[in-house]
């Protein structure tokens, strides 16, 4: 594909303004909803040969979550879309004044392979809301869906509209070196730097959700039975292969013993004794991830778990204890289903730990004790955060979902999905009637003067 003309096609479909009326984009929302919701079988084998995903879980995170937000889009778009009043110094009367959503013309959307239908279309779901054209880059690591997003967004969209680019990094450097007007790329700390590189080439806004390592703290008050099965269920989902996953558990010392063999007995009720034959555990993406994770379990003591089979891509849901903050294993993101657990005496020594790290993109904390919730909250700083529960922050439409430093840059989810791909523009209306000679040089009063009319007329 010629991709300077492709954007260029699309540019010009913007200038049209065709994107821009209500009814247009509503039209576009239910048809992408329609789509999905007739390919759900086809989703869900997608999902199931890249990643080995089981319908329920595929369901939950994948397709049912963008009906969803695709639903919420289309309920609230009339109210996004209404210009904002905003209120106007004397100094500019009579004019009106107001906020104006703009779309931003023509977006680029690059995903990760995780959840490579999810993270493909909810920002395009949000780019068509704004009233944007977009181009689509599905991960090459999940090609049964990377095909499927490309079927379906063809049969769905003219190209000139949205289209999708199927490739891996060649191609991705290839689309980036084209002027787009907004770019929404998820994916690694890594390659998200060298997006926003390519960004600035261009001075294009965009909106990174990266990855690095959530931190998940227990304290000793914490109910560990319900703790135990809300952090298993987080960290093993898709296998951990799941951005805003506990990368680790650090829990207080005394409670250690006891938060092990509560997870220990989670993991048996969730995937039984042979998680290799349960239906709901995941496979790892690739054999050069397999190995990767391979390699972290030479160190620290497997507590549970451990089996691995590289010919099927299995590594059994594994906690790993004895592990040193030195180790490897707690320098990169995990993105496996491997959970250290490290132990603290107090929470001081969780601050220290954490001081000098990346920013992570969520931290989940499990304490009933409400000082201790407030003292944490202000003492890690985060994209997000979960006191007594993991991973469910990010289900709120009301709570735009994103990173802080190294895990990203913007959110979306919701409204924050518009308010992305939309530029606010701030507007004053103005009637040739009344125009003031004094607004106008040269000054009729003398400075004193003058600055006590602008404390007047300029307020605040
Ligand atoms: P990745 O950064 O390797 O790849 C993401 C996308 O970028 C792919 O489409 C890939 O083709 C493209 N790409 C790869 N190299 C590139 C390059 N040099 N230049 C331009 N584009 C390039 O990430 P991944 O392995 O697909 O996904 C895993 C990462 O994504 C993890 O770090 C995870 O935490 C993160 N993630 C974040 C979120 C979030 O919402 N914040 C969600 C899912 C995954």
């Amino acid at each position: 594909m010629d991709f300077s003309a492709a954007v260029e096609r699309q540019r010009a479909f913007f200038l049209s303004g065709a994107t821009r009326p209500l009814a247009f984009r509503l039209e576009q929302l239910d048809r992408l909803h329609q789509a999905l919701a007739a390919r759900e079988p086809e989703c869900l084998a997608a999902l199931q040969a890249d990643l080995r995903k089981s319908a329920a879980e595929s369901y939950a995170t994948e397709i049912g979550f963008l009906l969803s937000e695709i639903r919420h889009a289309t309920r609230r778009l009339p109210a996004w879309m209404a210009p904002q009043r905003r209120r106007i110094p004397l100094a500019a009367w009579p004019a009106r004044a107001s906020l104006q959503p703009e779309p931003y013309g023509v977006a680029l959307v690059i995903g990760p392979w995780n959840y490579p239908l999810q993270l493909a279309i909810a920002p395009l779901a949000g780019a068509i809301a704004a009233g944007n054209c977009a181009i689509v880059k599905p991960s090459e690591f999940a090609p049964r869906t990377a095909d499927l997003i490309a079927r379906l967004l063809a049969a769905t969209f003219p190209e000139d509209y949205v289209a999708a680019v199927l490739g891996g990094q060649e191609t991705s450097e290839a689309l980036l070196r084209e002027k787009f007007d907004s770019i929404f790329f998820t994916g690694s700390t890594r390659v998200g730097r060298i997006v926003m590189a390519a960004a600035a080439q261009h001075l294009t806004p965009v909106t990174l959700e990266l990855g690095g390592k959530c931190p998940c703290i227990v304290c000793a008050d914490a109910p560990l039975d319900t703790a135990a099965r809300r952090i298993v269920w987080g960290k093993f989902m898709n296998a951990g292969q799941t951005c805003v996953a506990p990368d680790f558990v650090l829990v207080d010392r005394c409670a250690r013993t006891a938060l092990v063999e509560t997870m220990k007995q989670a993991l048996r009720d969730f995937y039984g004794d042979d998680p290799r034959h349960s239906p709901d555990f995941g496979r790892i993406v690739n054999v050069r991830h397999f190995r990767r994770l391979a390699g972290y379990l030479d160190r620290g003591r497997i507590a549970h778990g451990g089996q691995q089979d590289e010919s099927d891509l299995f590594i059994a849901p594994t906690l790993l204890t004895d592990v040193s903050p030195d180790d490897p294993v707690m320098q990169e993101e995990i993105f496996g289903p491997i959970l250290p657990v490290l132990d603290f005496d107090t929470l001081d020594d969780v601050f220290r730990l954490l001081r000098d790290r990346p920013t992570p993109l969520a931290f989940y904390l499990f304490s009933k004790d409400r000082a201790i919730q407030e003292r944490v909250l202000a003492s890690i700083r985060s994209g997000g955060a979960c006191i007594n529960d993991t991973i469910s922050h990010i289900l709120g439409k009301d709570l735009p979902f994103g990173g802080l430093g190294d895990s990203g840059i913007g959110a979306y989810h919701g409204r924050a999905s518009f308010d992305c791909f939309t530029h606010w523009r701030s507007v004053l209306r103005r009637p040739f009637a009344f125009d003031p000679r004094w607004r106008y040089p040269p000054p009729r009063v003398s400075l004193p003067a003058l600055k006590r009319a602008l404390r007047f007329l300029l307020g605040g």
